[in-house]
């Protein structure tokens, strides 16, 4: 298991660079979902990149909010993707959700940013469509900037010098918009490539892309930064798990929640021993069943809104959406080492 920090330390890390940067200037702060250490480390090597660790589950909405706002995933309460949001509720998908999360962390990256005198812009990107109570927790306290979509952007296809060309144009119109210092953080969602297509020449010439148009913002003078919520692991859906789960939830009368490679399975207690059992006899060992209270702290928000059988893949075989060959959620090396990277100004 690596020593890195984990991405809770992002504020301490853009701290850091600031400082380390000296006079004011425009920090670009790019992120880049999906982006696993080891490859960034080879696709930018005008950056200086370290590796920073992911927390679980390794789902992009309990990442980011870690990163934005240093806050453990017990405290700030997003533990996936589907989940109950107050104990016995129907699931959500968080993603879609316009209800309350509950309160946010009292500061964040924006917050920060304001506090040192810089204006904390969001370019929302590939957020874009995705407007709710998870987008708002995470950029609140940012001056939103619309329109810009790069991954997400309809009928553009994946042209690698398209979408970086775009990513660049978004952040010089937010700059020049800005009459002072501003930090600028940028949502670019690669996980939605890579889901299907995996870490294949077109995204790896874009991440190249990234490297270049980094390195001449900070040959302009800015500061810029990239990181990532978590890689993705090859993933089979296999029909014989989707099937042993979705039995034991009808069987039980339990309802399912996950977040990718992790799902889980809420059932009432004098019912939990037994699907337990009926689960360990139908799954692979390639599979792991846990228990919640060892994954979340007992009494926290997000141990509150997760069942309490944790199933979480170990292998290739799981359950997937039609399609996905690559998918996160779970616990290996490669959805757990993330980038951070810095481009230096000259
Ligand atoms: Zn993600």
């Amino acid at each position: 298991m690596s020593a890195a920090p984990s991405i809770t330390t992002f504020r301490d890390d853009v701290r850091a660079a600031i400082r380390d940067a000296g006079a004011p200037r425009h920090v670009i702060v790019l992120a880049i979902d999906g982006v696993p250490y080891a490859l960034a480390a080879r696709a930018w090597p005008r950056a200086q990149v370290a590796e920073r660790r992911s927390v679980f589950p390794t789902t992009s909405a309990t990442a980011w909010l870690s990163s934005l706002t240093g806050a453990s995933v017990d405290a700030h309460g997003v533990p996936g993707v589907v989940f109950a949001v107050e104990p016995g509720a129907t699931p959500i998908d968080v993603y879609q959700y316009q209800g309350s999360l509950g309160a946010p962390p009292p500061t964040d990256l924006f917050s920060d940013a304001a506090g040192a005198g810089y204006a904390p812009v969001a370019i929302l990107g590939d957020l874009e469509d995705t407007p709710g109570a998870w987008r708002d927790l995470l950029v609140h306290r940012a001056r939103p900037v619309h329109g810009h979509r790069f991954f997400w952007e309809p009928g553009a296809g994946g042209a690698p010098g398209a979408i970086a060309a775009r990513v660049g144009a978004a952040v010089d119109a937010a700059l020049a918009a800005q009459p002072g210092p501003c930090l600028a953080w940028c949502f670019v969602d690669a996980d939605h490539h890579i889901h299907r297509a995996g870490y294949d020449a077109p995204l790896i010439e874009f991440l190249a892309q990234l490297d270049a148009l980094a390195a001449a913002w900070a040959a302009r003078g800015a500061l810029v930064i990239a990181h990532s919520d978590h890689g993705l692991a090859p993933t089979r859906h296999d029909p014989s798990i989707a099937a042993a789960i979705e039995r034991a939830a009808a069987d039980h009368g339990g309802a399912l929640g996950g977040a990718g490679r992790t799902r889980w399975l809420d059932v009432a207690p004098d019912r939990e021993a037994a699907a337990r059992a009926a689960l360990r006899a139908a799954l692979p060992a390639s599979v792991a069943i846990r228990h919640a209270d060892e994954l979340f702290a007992p009494g926290s928000r997000a141990r509150a809104r997760v069942g309490a059988i944790v199933l979480i893949a170990r292998g290739e075989a799981f359950v997937a959406p039609a399609g996905y060959a690559y998918e996160h959620g779970s616990l290996t090396e490669a959805e757990l080492a993330v980038p951070l990277a810095v481009w230096s100004p000259c």
